[in-house]
């Protein structure tokens, strides 16, 4: 039986719940934290870190038999065993998730195995163990697959990312509906492992939340790959049969088709985990589907406070890192007298978006269509990683960087980079923005020659109207 009062208790240990955790513990609050699952949450065990290790695996199993055959030698793929690959994936996933138990326990948290409910504003009910006090609470219960009526998944044939990821073995034709992030990269991924694919989409293009010229390169590179991308296309029904599924299609105008796939990923958005855990009865009101929170991240009760995919914040887990942290903080300010946490709130024109597909994609900020849509003066400035001797040199000279500026002061109120390593370089752009650097500052920094990093020097020399190699 664990002690029963805390300073604080938090529900959930995925990105936003664990940090949250270590923080508090760390600025010398006692923390409890419940768990239902695996440690980790979505993120570690069935998200971001098993997709990055699958599409690490395809990028080597694409380069490597390119580089092999650009080189005469005939590649011989008998005996080429997905399941190894996948097995890959789990072990990094859990891996990860090991160490999340490593620093919880390191910094003296308490983790409580099983199903958290509210019993009131300053009471969780944890299954098998009973009710325990807490001073304040963080709700990090985080988001599920969504899905439609007739859309249900079985996890065999209907797929969500979930069963995408858990799945040992490749289908011969997969449909995947949805060209988000989650989708191009599971495109990208079957696609290089041999996969026939077909995106759906309703939206007119793919990846449609980011900058147009930038999406638009990632499908032109995805068609010339084979994929098919069927876009501005409704999905109307989904027959399930013996060998698979026929969707149904309609396009604007009305016009109906089909195709058909062993599989089908249904990647459509994300529901969070709001129902059951007793936020009504203790006063919080949702917000389709959300929990609602003001500064600091607290909800419209004292002393609770939401974090993460249910919040309506962007679905990631930066984000949920970020919210967690602040309202770690802000728990201990008012508990322990500690400083104020230097953030009320993420800032959303700060929050980096990354699509690990290949060509990457990774931005930030306004994007040039949401400038335009918004009436705000601004100007682009523009340069491609064809201008990089190291983006030559690695055989990766495709993409480009673009800025978008204000005309006035210089000031970074966007990017989108698309091309190699795009979610590394992206950073220093972010990290300019948001200290508020002029162009100068990230045009006359040395940069090491060759690097993909000097992309973002000549990007930045572009808008200074004083680029040396386009
Ligand atoms: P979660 O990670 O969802 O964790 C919530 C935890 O709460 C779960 O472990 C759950 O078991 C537990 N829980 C829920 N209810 C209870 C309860 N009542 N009692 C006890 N425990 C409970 N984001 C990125 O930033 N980068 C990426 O590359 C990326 N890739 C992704 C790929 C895929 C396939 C998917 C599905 C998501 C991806 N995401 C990515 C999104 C990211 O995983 C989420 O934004 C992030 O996990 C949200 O963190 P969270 O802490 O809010 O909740």
């Amino acid at each position: 039986m664990p002690d029963t009062s805390y300073d604080l208790v938090v529900i959930g240990s995925g990105p936003g719940g664990y940090v949250a955790a270590i923080r508090a513990a760390q600025l010398g609050l006692k923390v409890a934290i419940v768990e239902r699952e695996a440690l980790g949450g979505v993120c570690l065990n069935v998200g971001c870190i098993p997709s990055k290790a699958l599409i690490h695996s395809a990028s080597l199993f694409r380069e490597g038999k390119a580089a092999l055959e650009a080189a005469g030698a005939k590649v011989d793929l008998s005996g080429f065993d997905y399941a190894a690959v996948w097995r890959g994936s789990r072990k990094a996933a859990d891996r990860l998730s090991k160490g999340v138990g490593f620093l919880l326990k390191k910094n003296g948290v308490e983790v409580l195995k099983g199903e958290a409910k509210l019993e009131g504003p300053r009471q969780v009910g944890v299954t098998g163990i009973g009710r325990v006090d807490a001073a304040a609470i963080i709700l990090a219960t985080g988001s599920r697959p969504k899905t439609v009526p007739g859309f249900e998944f079985d996890e065999a044939t209907v797929l969500s990312s979930t069963g995408a990821l858990m799945a040992d073995s490749l289908p011969r034709r997969l449909i995947v509906l949805g060209a988000g992030a989650i989708g191009m990269e599971t495109a990208f991924v079957m696609n290089a492992f041999g996969v026939d694919v077909t995106v759906v989409e309703l939206m007119e293009r793919v990846l449609p939340l980011e900058d147009a010229e930038s999406a638009a390169l990632v499908a032109k590179e995805f068609q010339r790959r084979g994929v098919k991308l069927l876009t501005g296309m409704k999905a109307s029904r989904l027959e399930r049969g013996a060998s698979g599924v026929v969707l149904a299609l309609s396009d604007r105008e009305g016009a109906e088709s089909s195709v058909e796939a062993d599989r089908i990923l249904v990647a459509i958005g994300r529901t969070p985990n709001t129902e059951g855990l007793g936020l009504e009865e203790i006063g919080i009101r949702l917000e389709r589907g959300f929990v609602p929170v003001g500064a600091w991240q607290e909800t419209q009760v004292a002393g609770v406070y939401a974090i993460g995919d249910i919040v309506s914040t962007p679905l990631l887990a930066h984000v949920a890192s970020k919210e967690g942290e602040i309202a770690a903080e802000r728990i201990a300010q008012l508990l322990k007298e500690g400083p104020a946490p230097a953030e009320t709130h993420v800032d959303p024109l700060l929050v980096p978006n990354a699509v690990y597909c290949e060509p990457e994609l990774a931005s930030f900020g306004l994007s040039e269509e949401r400038a335009i849509a918004a009436g705000r003066p601004h100007r682009v400035a523009r340069f491609p990683y064809r201008g990089v001797g190291k983006a030559v040199a690695t055989e990766r000279p495709d993409g480009q960087a673009k800025l978008v500026l204000d005309p006035a002061t210089g000031a970074i109120l966007g990017a989108s980079i698309v091309g190699a390593e795009a979610t590394e370089l992206v950073h220093e752009l972010l990290v300019a923005a948001r200290a508020e650097l002029r162009l100068e500052d990230l045009a006359d920094a040395i940069h090491a020659h060759p690097t993909l990093s000097e992309l973002v020097m000549e990007t930045a020399r572009a808008g200074l109207g004083r680029a040396i190699h386009a």
